[in-house]
């Protein structure tokens, strides 16, 4: 499976990286430019791969994977909050959240922030080997590429939260979007969103 191949590769790069170093350059995430379907295929897989089920917490998956969550206390109320990943590589990341939001919103970018662990990071670590990537959730509007791996980032999320089996298994039983939203932890605007693009709605 791509998941287990992609994660080799990036065992192998650990040992030729120093972690934490702070004067460490930090490179941009690369857009892949897949299409939304095949970025969801590819979060399916993923989300498969690692075991995720409907609801399950995500912070032992990160564990798992050799990543960390931090909380940080926004500093400035003007939209810009802290949401964001640094990549040092596959199986060394931090992602931070803010302190002051939502748990389904934690929830939405934490799988948001692995979407540039497993599209955007390969890209880079590519392109410079041994580089270290973050990825901001807010993004300068006029950056068309960085607006871009948002794009790819969410569409991730959003397939990697609410597979599309399970999602219309459950919108078999309810199509009330307050009840699926509870049933995958996310909000009602990502149910939403998600039962709109799968044509449920
Ligand atoms: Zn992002």
């Amino acid at each position: 499976m791509e998941f287990h191949i992609r994660m080799a590769v990036f065992s192998l790069d650990k040992s030729a990286f120093i972690a934490h170093t702070p004067s460490m350059d930090l490179f941009d995430p690369i857009p892949s430019r897949a299409s939304k379907a095949n970025i969801s295929a590819f979060a399916e897989q993923v989300s498969v791969g690692i075991g995720l089920t409907r609801g399950a917490m995500l912070e032992p998956v990160v564990a798992r994977m050799g990543g960390k969550i931090v909380y940080k206390t926004p500093q400035r109320m003007d939209g810009k909050l802290p949401e964001s990943i640094v990549v040092r590589s596959g199986n060394d990341f931090t992602i931070f959240l803010p302190s002051i939001t939502s748990l389904v919103r934690d929830r939405f970018t934490i799988a948001h922030e692995l979407g540039h662990l497993f599209i955007h990071y390969p890209m880079v670590a590519k392109q410079c080997p041994g580089a270290a990537m973050r990825a901001t959730r807010w993004v300068d509007p006029s950056n068309a590429d960085l607006q871009r791996t948002e794009w790819e980032a969410n569409w991730f999320a959003a397939s990697f939260l609410m597979r599309e089996k399970d999602f219309r298994a459950a919108y078999a039983q309810t199509s009330d979007i307050k009840q699926l939203a509870s049933m995958f932890v996310v909000s009602e605007q990502s149910a939403s969103i998600r039962a709109e693009s799968l044509g449920l709605q």
